[in-house]
């Protein structure tokens, strides 16, 4: 996959059929945002909201997350947002390990035409495709581990914090380390940006 832009990456995708969430979906979900954004948002799969819209984070969850961008100073048009899989599960159930990788291109050609400093993983699902290993939420949120091309930053997915409200005092407080990594001169590791497609198996 050798697309330059977003727009040529979108167009090659174009009614992907690589994995059979393409049964399920209504709209796949490419990613929406700032094509130069430092920081970038990965979640786990588009839900209903987000299948019906074609837009990433558009339902509750989305609204949560536009108020924690909000309390750090930052809008909707300064991040970038995908997924690690572009088409919604049925029933919003975990996408298997074998659709993440056949999305998992998808994701890395968007990692390197936006060269983000920070990826945030939004969720364990997330964050455990993108680090390549089996992450504990409860032990690694709000942490920033090197990657080539990028820091990535494990935090609780906003829809864990609409189950449990306790939860959102801590997703304030890891964006909050958020903005301090963003601000920060240190630069992330040389290298293509990348993940980890091949360990899928570990979760
Ligand atoms: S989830 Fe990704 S690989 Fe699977 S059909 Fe959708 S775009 Fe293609």
């Amino acid at each position: 996959m050798f697309a330059l832009t977003l727009n040529d990456l979108r167009e090659e995708i174009g009614e992907c059929e690589l994995c059979s969430l393409c049964k399920s979906r209504t709209r796949l979900v490419f990613g929406d945002g700032n094509d130069e954004a430092s920081l970038l948002f990965v979640g786990e799969a588009p839900g209903r909201a987000e299948d019906a819209q074609g837009l990433p984070f558009v339902g509750p969850a989305g609204k949560l997350l536009d108020t924690l961008l909000d309390g750090i100073g930052l809008k909707r048009s300064d991040v970038y947002i995908t997924n690690v899989v572009k088409c919604r599960p049925p029933g919003n159930r975990d996408p298997y390990p074998e659709e993440i990788e056949a999305c998992n291109p998808f994701l890395r050609s968007q990692l390197s035409i936006i060269k983000p400093k920070i990826v945030c993983a939004l969720g364990r699902i997330a964050a455990s495709a993108l680090l390549g290993k089996n992450v504990q939420m409860t032990r690694m949120h709000g942490q920033k581990f090197p990657m080539p091309g990028f820091f990535l930053v494990p935090v609780y997915h906003p829809a864990a914090a609409l189950r449990n409200p306790a939860t959102v005092k801590v997703i304030e407080e890891d964006f909050g380390l958020l903005r301090m990594y963003l601000n920060e001169d240190e630069e992330p590791p040389p290298g293509e940006s990348q993940t980890e497609p091949e360990q899928m198996g570990l979760f």
